[in-house]
């Protein structure tokens, strides 16, 4: 069976699990482990069931939970080159700090090289677990394995790579390839990430398309969003609400930009005049919080639906930033 899960989606955190065949992919790690785990078992996932995780970009919103869910589960993940260079500098800052702020480090990790010697355990992920922190990460890398692995031996501090990833697939934008039963086709999308992409899943004829995180709608992607059986669409934020909301200015003209974000007319407008009307489910996503509103983003489109009489079949959801959106089965 073909299924199709937002976990999350919105500038807090984004996540999808989709399943083909006997393959299941976790597109983004958004969120933390916990919150990705309690939101797969409340969507009836099983998240020791997942085969790999493939991602689009390397913003937080897409990554903050990657490396310690990787390592939980012991899964590849597929980044493209230039996304995973960029995640690995993110992930290992620069650290430039006072001499007192020197002074306390070192303490803080004399006092963790005392601890280690009573061989503290680390923890499995499971709902009880505090969020994971960057010190977290580096606790525990190099520490594959599945979710119910027995507690393990901290690493002493000198083996920790926050970075550590159980293995490393590549792939490029207009190359396709196969995890397990589902091909996954990358295309490249216009946003102010080192390589992003968006996907067409494809599996058991079912075909699906993800595109999120993108500041127009170029003839590349709309190419890539033909033909599909889901399609999932950003509609980021109202126009309106941006210009007079809270962002700064600079903020304000980011999200504007062409590698800024969709917002709900460029949404409608793509699926008035050139959306082949063809899925039989429209997937809203990627809605800001301070510049939109669930009801606006789903009238604006439904006006668009709607003024084109083939589409009334269409169904138009709304993914959610606080809780998983109801599965979707073909
Ligand atoms: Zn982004
Ligand atoms: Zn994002």
């Amino acid at each position: 069976m073909v299924r199709f899960t937002v976990l999350a989606s919105g500038s807090k955190g984004n996540s999808t699990v989709v399943t083909g065949g006997k393959t299941r992919i976790l597109v983004d790690a958004g969120l933390s482990c916990r919150e990705l785990f309690k939101r797969m078992k409340a969507a009836d996932e099983d998240p020791a069931t997942l085969d790999a995780i493939i991602i689009t970009h390397e913003h937080s919103d897409h990554v903050s939970g990657l490396a310690v869910t990787a390592r939980k589960l012991g899964i590849p993940v597929y980044f493209t080159h230039a996304t995973h260079r960029a995640w690995v500098r993110w992930i290992s800052p620069r650290r430039q700090m006072t001499y007192a702020q020197w002074i306390e480090q070192c303490r803080q990790q004399a006092a963790a090289r005392m601890a280690e010697a009573d061989a503290q355990t680390v923890e499995d992920c499971d709902p009880e677990e505090p969020d994971s922190t960057i010190d977290d990460l580096a606790a525990n890398a190099s520490e594959p394995g599945p979710s119910d692995a027995a507690p393990k031996k901290r690493k002493p501090a000198a083996e920790k790579d926050p970075t550590a990833l159980p293995s490393v697939q590549y792939f490029e934008a207009g190359k396709p390839i196969q995890i397990g039963d589902i091909s996954v086709s990358p295309f490249t999308i216009p946003h102010d990430a080192a390589d992003p992409v968006g996907f067409v899943f494809h599996a058991e004829g079912v075909r699906m398309a993800f595109a999120t995180d993108l500041g127009y709608i170029p003839p590349n992607v709309k190419a890539q969003l033909k033909s599909v059986d889901l399609l999932y669409i950003e509609s980021n934020h109202d126009l309106e609400m941006l210009r007079d909301g809270p962002y700064p200015w600079s903020v304000k003209q980011r999200v504007l930009s062409r590698v800024g974000h969709l917002s709900n007319d460029a949404c409608s407008t793509y699926l008035e005049t050139e959306y082949d009307g063809q899925a039989t489910y429209v997937v809203l996503g990627h809605l800001s919080e301070s510049n939109n509103m669930p009801e606006l983003a789903r009238i604006t489109a439904e006006r668009a639906l709607n003024g084109r009489a083939s589409l009334l079949a269409n169904r138009l959801l709304l993914a959610q930033q606080h809780e998983p959106l109801a599965t979707i089965c073909f």
